[in-house]
């Protein structure tokens, strides 16, 4: 596999390493939540050693139950400078 360009988030990365980054998901029902992806990672009590795509591939919509649609990672707002 490529390696990622730096900044650049990337599905195979560890969750510690994109800690503080803002996970947002959207479901096919409209449902959405933003939450940093060590909150994500806490609720799902998942190991932070294991890649964000298997956090997300686990994630569930709290209204319907169903998989996240669409999901999109943005840099913590506190390296924006
Ligand atoms: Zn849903």
């Amino acid at each position: 596999m490529a390696a990622a360009r730096m900044g650049q988030p990337c599905p195979g990365d560890r969750i510690w390493y994109r800690q503080d980054w803002m996970l947002h998901v959207r479901c096919t029902c409209g449902h959405g939540a933003s939450r940093p992806v060590w909150r994500w990672a806490a609720d799902g009590c998942m190991d932070s050693r294991r890649p964000i795509w298997e956090l997300v591939a686990r994630m569930r919509c709290s209204r319907c139950g169903g998989k996240a649609s669409s999901t999109q990672l943005t840099e913590p707002e506190r390296q924006r400078r």
